[in-house]
């Protein structure tokens, strides 16, 4: 992967417009949002950036109907005030897995805007590369004209008859001061428009444009707003406009944690030093039930087996449970691994149970898991663990001696992987190497050469 820059390829051939072919705007008559996209696509077009490496990620709103406009560029439409946060996932996923490709725009009202505040504040502070256009016309108009965070005192909404009496934010100065290194705001009729949202989309991090636009239907008539009023309201409520902040020094998220945890820690498995394989993999679906103590990474051990199953190309699901306490009282996970996508993720009988202390056990119990055991079912038992039945299913091993109490768990699925060709072993004693480090890694090795000597499984 590329540091400090981005990699996202420009058209083959010119883009004269990024709109479907005879673009119909859904809109009111006169509604700053036609404006907008109009002027995002010019944007679009001086940048002549490859349609398939943008991403618009739109929210509820009127606003969120625009993602039909555009013709062949990735298109997301979110739950409300998500957006941002869905944009911040896709940009980190893309910086694993594609080498920065993505251009990611998000089109979000004032009031999605408002509702997502905390994520809009966290990918400022994060600093991902993402740029956000928040086209704040000072009411939520989709559903009828009630008063957002953003709208200015005195002003008449559906919600205040009377005239607003709270304060509006200024959500330029909160992401300003939340680390946003581009921060821009603007009215929908400027003509400098089309040259600020090139540039926010340009900029290599986080930026956001608020966009100051009329709502036709209910802010207009209400308020006898104009284009000129809007200025006023901006000069009354001290909204400085223009670009407001346009700082290069604050390096991107992903680049600050590749040089704290090491490249490898962002790498999918694929490019890590755990490779795909196909060796030693199960050829059927089969159910796990892992059940120990909360605290000794029973949930944790099971996401690794996980792992390794996904970059053995299967399917996987895990379900965990455990007491509202994290460090005592039990702590379990079903898991489903599957050649084949796995429809229903429940477990009626499983075919493996792995038991790595007296607190599992005493919830299967509790569960019902035992009476739900088939003929065929075998189960791995810490030979600590005192069960009630003699039988022939249960496999008793010394896991908790073996491998400690915190790695009882991942030392069974381990041996479990390895008797029942699961997964290949190796793969799990790599992933553990990634994320717990290699004594973990080597102790994992030397516990399972014991057992396969004849430390003690019986
Ligand atoms: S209700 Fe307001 S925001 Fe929605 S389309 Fe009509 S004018 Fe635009």
């Amino acid at each position: 992967m590329t540091t400090e820059s981005r990699t996202i390829t420009k058209a083959l051939a010119p883009i004269a417009s990024y709109f479907v072919k005879d673009v119909k705007f859904p809109f009111c008559k006169g509604c700053g949002h036609t404006n907008i996209l109009r002027r995002l696509n010019e944007a679009l077009v001086e940048l002549q950036l490859s349609s398939r490496d943008v991403a618009l990620v739109t929210d509820i709103g009127c606003i969120g109907l625009s993602d039909g406009l555009f013709e062949a560029v990735h298109t997301v439409h979110t739950t409300h005030g998500r957006s941002t946060a869905f944009a911040t996932g896709i940009a980190l996923a893309d910086s694993v897995l594609a080498d920065r490709r993505l251009k990611i725009i998000v089109l979000i009202g004032d009031g999605g805007a408002m509702i997502g505040l905390q994520h809009l504040v966290h990918a400022a502070m994060l600093n991902v590369d993402v740029t956000v256009l928040v086209c704040n016309n000072f009411v939520y108009g989709m559903t009828g004209g009630q008063s957002s965070s953003f709208t200015p005192e005195e002003f008449l909404t559906s919600t205040t008859p009377k005239g607003n009496i709270v304060p509006p934010a200024d959500l330029c100065e909160i992401l300003r001061h939340s680390g946003a290194p581009f921060v821009a705001r603007t009215l929908a009729t400027d003509r400098e428009l089309p040259s600020i949202l090139r540039q926010a989309i340009d900029f290599l991090g986080f930026a956001v444009v608020e966009i100051l636009e009329l709502c036709t239907e209910f802010a207009v008539p209400a308020n006898e707003l104009t284009g000129k009023k809007l200025l006023e309201e901006a000069e009354k409520n001290r909204w400085k406009l223009g670009i407001l902040e346009s700082r290069a020094d604050r390096a991107l998220f992903v680049d600050r944690y590749e040089r704290t945890n090491g490249a490898k820690e962002l790498s999918h498995p694929e490019q890590s030093s755990v490779r795909r394989t196909k060796s030693a993999v199960v050829r059927r679906a089969v159910s796990i039930v892992v059940a120990g103590s909360a605290g000794e990474g029973v949930q944790s051990a099971s996401s690794l087996l996980c792992q390794a199953a996904l970059s053995a190309n299967l399917y996987v699901t895990q379900k965990n449970d455990n007491p509202v306490t994290q460090g005592s009282g039990f702590s379990l996970s079903e898991i489903w691994l599957s050649p084949r996508p796995v429809g229903f993720t429940g477990i009626e009988k499983p075919d493996f149970i792995l038991v790595s202390s007296e607190d599992g056990l005493r919830e299967l119990g509790l569960q019902g898991w035992m009476d739900r055991l088939s003929p065929k079912t075998r189960m791995y038992l810490d030979d600590t663990v005192d069960p009630t039945m003699v039988d022939d299913r249960i496999v008793r091993v010394p896991l908790r001696s073996t491998f400690g109490p915190r790695s009882a768990t991942l030392g069974g699925l381990a041996l479990m992987a390895s008797e029942q060709n699961i997964v290949d072993p190796k793969m799990l004693v790599a992933l553990a190497a990634d994320r717990y480090g290699e004594r973990t890694a080597s102790g994992l090795t030397d516990g399972l050469k014991r057992l396969s000597a004849g430390g003690g499984a019986g």
